[in-house]
């Protein structure tokens, strides 16, 4: 809690925080535990021997509205899978957004193609319907709209601008297990969805991932490349495709299965944390707020918050926020740099189009994740304190 004095922990004074933040991820429940051990005890780990994995595919895909599952390794070769099963072919161009995760391009160049890195609306850091126009040339193939650290992307608008042109749509749901845009899930929305498991994400298995699909016969490809490029339902030695061993195992669909049950519970937990922050901000007339959701978000996850800085940052001011609020015992994350910015991007065939919206965000916007999210609402508290003698500090220091 907060002491009476001003002076900085990193001055030396009292931290605003000695307790740790909950840990991600949460301890095992018993389900999690009886099913992990089970599938142990009984040999059958992989995804060919045991109905688990099959059984989270179906049941993530039932929640999501979406007609097929692909279970898979992770969250990037999701999205490759997606891109080739959707027929994105080598040097097809994939608009991808320009604040995300690196890989929105990566699985694009694994897939032959050309990313082009697009802006975000500099308001919600989502994909900006004029910039992916702007962006769509008559090598256009597909668009990768993110639900970036829980909200959906303003989908409808991106969906009729792809269907006018005839492109494909690949949600990237990495962030986003349970979000819902007009009242509807993500995931099953788009042309296919991606989902990831990996240790930083919302329901997670150390790593893993998800193909969602709409059509059976996308399924059938994604499932194919998943697999070898077996045939569903075919002779295991025909490959009538080029495919690879992509699979998820059953050690990882054991602890995931159980997480549907709980996610809800999960979720709205983050959301009432993250209500706390927003009002406690505003209560104390800090200059941070939370970056907004766009259009038509009915449910954000709150994998991560997203919080701006409303008074103009330098790169020094920005290091030192996040020293500040460490000290004082909170973890604020510096979020992504603008994705043409990294070097793999840049030195690739990306096209990189002029983002000032990711620009902006990159100096402007810090992140706490979603382990800080699951400690009680009433420790939101902390949070506003921390930040409130880190803006403080940089105003005096100017
Ligand atoms: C985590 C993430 C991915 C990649 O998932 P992995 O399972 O780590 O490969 C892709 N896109 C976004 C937006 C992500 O956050």
């Amino acid at each position: 809690m907060t002491s009476g004095t001003e002076t900085l922990a990193m001055d030396g004074g009292t931290p605003v925080r000695n307790r740790p933040w909950p840990a991600w991820p949460p301890p095992l429940d018993p389900e999690q535990r009886r099913l992990l051990l089970e599938v142990a005890d009984s040999g059958l780990w992989g995804a060919t021997q045991g109905e688990l994995c099959e059984q989270l595919a179906q049941r993530y895909a039932r929640r999501s509205a979406a007609g097929y599952g692909v279970p898979l390794g992770n969250g990037t070769l999701a999205l490759f899978v997606a891109l080739k099963a959707l027929g994105v072919e080598p040097g097809d161009e994939v608009i991808v957004p320009s604040y995300t995760f690196v890989a929105c391009a990566s699985s694009v160049l694994l897939a032959g193609a050309v990313p082009v890195v697009a802006d975000v609306d500099s308001e919600h850091l989502h994909l900006d319907l004029a910039a992916v126009r702007a962006a769509t040339t008559p090598r256009t193939a597909a668009i990768m709209p993110v639900h970036l650290a829980g909200s959906p992307a303003d989908l409808d608008p991106l969906l009729d601008f792809a269907a006018e042109r005839g492109l494909a749509v690949v949600e990237d749901c990495a962030q986003a297990h349970g979000a819902t845009y007009r009242g509807r899930p993500v995931g099953g929305l788009g042309d296919a969805g991606t989902v990831s498991f990996q240790s930083s994400k919302a329901m997670t298995a150390g790593e893993g991932g998800l193909v969602l699909c709409r059509s059976a016969e996308v399924f059938e490809r994604a499932w194919s490349l998943c697999n070898v490029g077996r045939r569903r339902g075919g002779a295991w030695y025909e490959h009538p495709e080029v495919g690879w061993n992509l699979r998820l195992t059953e050690l990882q669909a054991a602890l995931l299965l159980p997480w549907l049950d709980r996610l809800d519970a999960e979720l709205d937990r983050r959301n009432a944390f993250a209500a706390a922050v927003g009002d406690g901000l505003r209560a104390a007339g800090l200059p941070v707020s939370l970056v907004p959701q766009p259009p038509g978000t009915t449910r954000d996850t709150r994998h991560l918050l997203m919080l701006r800085f409303t008074e103009p940052l330098t790169a020094a001011d920005g290091e030192f926020v996040i020293a500040a609020a460490a000290a004082e015992g909170l973890p604020l994350a510096r979020g992504y740099p603008p994705l043409g910015t990294l070097p793999a991007v840049a030195n690739s065939s990306a096209r990189v189009l002029e983002a000032p919206g990711a620009q902006t965000a990159a100096r402007q916007v810090f992140w706490l994740t979603q382990s800080v999210l699951m400690a009680d609402p009433a420790e939101a508290a902390d949070v506003v304190a921390a930040l409130g003698r880190a803006c403080r500090a940089l105003r005096a220091r100017r």
